[in-house]
């Protein structure tokens, strides 16, 4: 396959690098959560070492307990009625990604992904034989993605389309409405709708997060993609799940075998501990949205700089193309001379660039500080 890694992650590795050499680099540059892990989840983690979990295969697909208790959060947060079967526990979403695009594509087949979307979606889609095809959303329309755009991208080569809501990088929530008109689209073309959902925690504000797992017309052809990673701050672990139509159920498992024939009943045994504690996720969405808070309002008025109204996730994007310089090197400009490390939001496609995207997982005061140089470095 044509494939090559992506440079987008060039300036983090430089500030990660200078970070170890004793730099004081304040890197905002990966979605790292700063929150503490939830209660209780290193210790069930070492627990399972000692037990002798690090001897035995986990199985493919997730143990039954773990893919209950995921369930049951759907039924907590959003009064839903999942059937434990239909959630297979994978590596991360990362890996439920790359084994729903295994299962769902074939050489020369298609698949609609708005741009800007997040970087690591092109190399699954194109190792599974797939071509992406990009469909551009635009700033000033508040990044929304309606089911009539996608319409005009479908082909007779088309499988699915891929969503990311709350989404990285530009921070929109696809509304209730764009949601059931999508859902609708991809059920009535015979097309999957693929729904990548792991910042589905940080919204901010007043607003919802709306699982497409919760649309039951649509159950047979739309996959939900999630994560421990954000929400419980443990991306370590590597613990995430696709939620797939019953016909899904028997293909990914085999998919999940040839990849990792079973998951680690290490992390699992953390995983089902942080399903176990009640985690205030109020309480983490009023810091992210104070968080964003901080940076937009700091950000406002700057000449040459527009940061964007966002309504959830776990980055703000920042417009930076008034100041003539490119993101990349703006991005460069600013770790250089401010010790503080962005994103260039470019690779994440055509309607990102001359952004840079900055994580909100740092506390207000230290987001404070480096807006200012950003503010400076404009
Ligand atoms: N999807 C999106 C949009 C992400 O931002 C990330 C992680 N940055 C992932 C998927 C992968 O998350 P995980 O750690 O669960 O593999």
């Amino acid at each position: 396959a044509n494939l090559k890694a992506s440079s987008v992650w060039d300036v983090h590795h430089e500030a990660l690098r200078r970070a170890r050499e004793g730099r004081p680099v304040t890197v905002l540059s990966v979605g790292e959560p700063d929150a503490e892990t939830v209660g209780g989840v290193d210790e069930a983690g070492i627990a399972a070492i000692r037990s002798g979990a690090g001897r035995v295969y986990g199985d493919a697909g997730g143990q039954l307990e773990l893919r209950q208790l995921i369930s049951q959060k759907y039924e907590k947060d959003y009064g839903l009625q999942i059937d434990p079967r239909r959630v297979l526990v994978t590596a991360g979403a990362q890996n439920a990604l790359f084994q729903t695009m295994l299962t769902v594509l074939d050489e020369g087949t298609e698949i609609v992904i708005p741009d800007p979307c997040y970087v690591t979606y092109e190399p699954t889609v194109v190792a599974s034989g797939g071509t992406v095809v990009p469909l551009p959303l635009r700033a000033d329309d508040s990044f929304r993605i309606t089911a009539e755009a996608v319409e005009k991208k479908i082909t007779k080569k088309t499988r699915g389309v891929l969503i990311n809501s709350p989404n990285n990088p530009t921070g929109a929530i696809v509304s209730e409405q764009d949601l059931n008109q999508l859902s609708e689209l991809c059920r009535t073309r015979d097309l999957w709708l693929i729904s990548d959902e792991v910042y589905s925690d940080f919204v901010f504000d007043d607003k919802k997060h709306i699982p497409a797992a919760g649309i039951a017309e649509s159950q047979e052809s739309t996959i939900t993609i999630n994560s421990t990673s954000k929400m419980f701050s443990m991306v370590g672990w590597r613990v995430g799940w696709a939620i797939v139509p019953e016909r899904l159920i028997n293909p990914m498992m085999a998919v999940s075998e040839g990849m990792l024939f079973g998951l680690s009943r290490i992390s699992e045994a953390a995983a089902l501990k942080a399903f176990s504690v009640d985690n205030d996720f109020q309480a983490l969405r009023a810091e992210y949205s104070a968080r964003f808070r901080v940076v937009f309002d700091n950000l406002q008025g700057v000449p040459g700089i527009v940061p964007r109204k966002i309504g959830g996730g776990m980055f703000a994007l920042v417009d930076i193309s008034g100041t003539g310089m490119s993101a990349t090197e703006f991005a460069w400009k600013l770790l250089n001379d401010f010790d503080v490390s962005v994103l260039p939001a470019d690779s994440f496609g055509e309607a990102a660039s001359g952004h840079v995207r900055i994580s909100l997982t740092k506390s207000r005061e230290t987001l404070k500080t480096a807006v200012e140089k950003l503010a400076k470095c404009a």
